[in-house]
């Protein structure tokens, strides 16, 4: 009797590994596909400065227009990519593209001021990263100064000492760091200590009832003061509405990104956004 449980549990065992084995060398497939026939894509959403309304940098955000599945989320995709061990190449996909747009937006005279990229934990395991991120800044002459890196908690917890020192050299050049999903981590606070980041990105479901909840009114207008005591700037993320606005103003908030200013743009669409901007800038100075 216990010996038939056991070979039916080993069977089954067996058959979500062969199955996980299957899904996974099936992402593998699907992804080198994808990087040779150009399915993903970058959309571009604006981080505004939240008393003038500036545009103080370009999240590249990441989507996957799949043949059979349509227009893909990273939600959809990120884990299954990390899962596969491809999140590398991915990663390596994203920085050229964006870098290269940079270049583009440049000689369309479009200040973007400065791409923020999202890197993920496992990218940030070695220093190939590192490598392939300066290599392409010299290949497409961007300066550190133009480029924020967002991060989450979880890489800080197991960050090693080498790849610490790969940030802090190129945030004494001007490269920014920002602290993306702030909140949503285990202990947050302890992380300020141990790596200097330059902006914290109050995650979306802070900002969603901040009218109506008294709490979230009062972790986001704490993380506020705390960031100004440290000297670190606070993105709001997932501004939608008016009054999410209105209350982060009387917060003292620095920046936000969400759909009351832009919804994520395709890069043409992030071009006209821009110059719109200008014209509105320049109509109020005159
Ligand atoms: P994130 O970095 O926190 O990005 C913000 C997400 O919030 C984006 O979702 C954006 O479309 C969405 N968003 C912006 N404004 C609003 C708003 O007003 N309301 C609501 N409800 N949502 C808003 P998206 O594009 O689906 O990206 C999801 C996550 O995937 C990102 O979260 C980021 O962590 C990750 N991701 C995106 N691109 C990349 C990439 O190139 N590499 C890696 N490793 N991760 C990426
Ligand atoms: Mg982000
Ligand atoms: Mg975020
Ligand atoms: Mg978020």
């Amino acid at each position: 009797q216990a010996k038939q449980q056991n070979e039916s549990r080993f069977l089954r065992y067996n058959n979500e590994l062969a199955q996980t084995n299957r899904l996974k060398i099936n992402m593998e497939y699907e992804l080198r596909r994808a990087l040779k026939h150009n399915e993903f894509e970058l959309c571009y959403q604006p981080i505004v400065n939240l008393g003038s309304g500036e545009l103080v940098a370009v999240e590249a955000l990441l989507r996957w227009r799949h043949p059979a599945r349509g227009l893909l989320k990273p939600e959809d995709f990120i884990d299954a990519i990390e899962a596969a061990g491809m999140i590398n190449p991915m990663g390596e996909w994203v920085c050229e593209h964006a870098l290269a747009q940079m270049v583009a937006w440049r000689a369309l005279g479009c200040d973007y001021r400065r791409l923020a990229l999202n890197i993920s934990n496992v990218q940030l395991k070695s220093l190939g990263f590192f490598r392939h991120l300066k290599a392409m800044m010299q290949t497409y002459q961007v300066a550190p100064s133009e480029l924020i890196l967002e991060i989450t908690e979880h890489f800080i917890l197991d960050a090693k000492h080498e790849v610490m020192l790969q940030f802090e050299h190129l945030q004494q050049q001007g490269l920014q760091v920002a602290l993306d999903d702030f909140g949503c981590g285990y202990s947050s606070l302890s992380y300020l200590k141990k790596f200097p980041v330059n902006l914290l990105k109050l995650d979306d479901s802070f900002i969603q009832d901040i009218e109506t909840s008294e709490v979230d009114h009062l972790l986001v207008e704490t993380t506020i003061q705390l960031a100004q005591k440290m000297g670190l700037q606070v993105v709001a993320e997932g501004v939608e509405r008016q009054a999410h606005f209105d209350y982060l103003a009387s917060l003292g908030c620095h920046h936000m990104q969400g759909y009351l200013v832009a919804k994520p743009m395709s890069h043409d669409d992030f071009v006209a956004w821009c110059q719109q901007q200008a014209c509105v800038k320049l109509s109020v100075a005159e």
